[in-house]
């Protein structure tokens, strides 16, 4: 009789033998390291998707608009250069090359004779002249910038622009002297007649060195939008 006692007492003696509690707190930190370790696994993860998603806002990556004041402009087809010098050094795109013969020839029945320094040029032959003559002449690509523009940003990759000299006055050719001589007067009172216009007067909102011998052809629609859009400016009022 004494044994039922000693057996209810075993009970819940027994209970405890096995430890659930110690259990429970070994699952409880078995689960807490296991998700710790996944949060440390996740946060490791994590930044990846975050530099994915930081190129998404391109406000800094907008498209090139101009580069040191230059505006972009692609090189005229091969087909539609004409030369207007004897010796084939100088080529246009067709348009601008009739009026500019045309304007020629009116300037020397005036007794002014036009000197074609350079018309069309490649990309490679700007290369060429922005970094090789910087190189030659120590100066820092925005000095450069200012009296020739970037392969890729020149308005003579278009074949619609020319720089002008005075044949009488050669030691003006390329010189903002030469607007001192008779070729100029004669182009700012005519140029406009034949759809020639100033691409660097003083003071351009480009930011460009006066130039008074480069002169752009915007006397046909393509010229005028190749020039005007480029510039973002609203059409010429008719
Ligand atoms: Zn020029």
């Amino acid at each position: 009789m004494d044994e039922i006692p000693i057996a209810q007492r075993d009970l819940p003696d027994a209970s405890p033998s096995v430890p659930w509690g110690r259990i429970l707190v070994g699952i409880f930190l078995g689960v807490g390291a296991i998700a710790a370790a996944v949060g440390l696994w996740l946060a490791q993860l994590t930044p990846e998707p975050v530099t994915e998603t930081e190129p998404e806002p391109e406000p800094e990556a907008a498209p090139i608009e101009n580069v040191l004041g230059h505006l972009p402009y692609e090189e005229a087809g091969e087909s539609d250069l004409v030369n207007i010098t004897a010796d084939g050094s100088i080529r246009l795109r067709t348009a601008a090359a009739a009026r500019y013969q045309e304007m020629s020839e009116a300037a020397r029945r005036e007794g002014v004779l036009l000197a074609a320094l350079s018309g069309y040029r490649t990309k490679a032959q700007q290369d060429y002249l922005f970094f090789q003559i910087k190189e030659q002449r120590n100066q820092r690509p925005s000095e450069r910038a200012e009296v020739s523009a970037p392969p890729g940003f020149s308005e003579h990759h278009t074949g619609y622009a020319i720089d002008i000299g005075d044949a009488n006055v050669p030691a003006t050719h390329l010189s903002p002297q030469f607007e001192n001589t008779p070729a100029f007067a004669w182009l700012e009172t005519n140029a406009a007649r034949y759809g020639f216009e100033l691409s660097f007067p003083r003071d351009n909102p480009q930011g460009i060195a006066y130039e008074p011998w480069h002169w752009r052809f915007v006397g046909d629609m393509d010229s005028l939008e190749t020039f005007y859009r480029a510039q973002n400016l609203p059409p010429i009022n008719p």
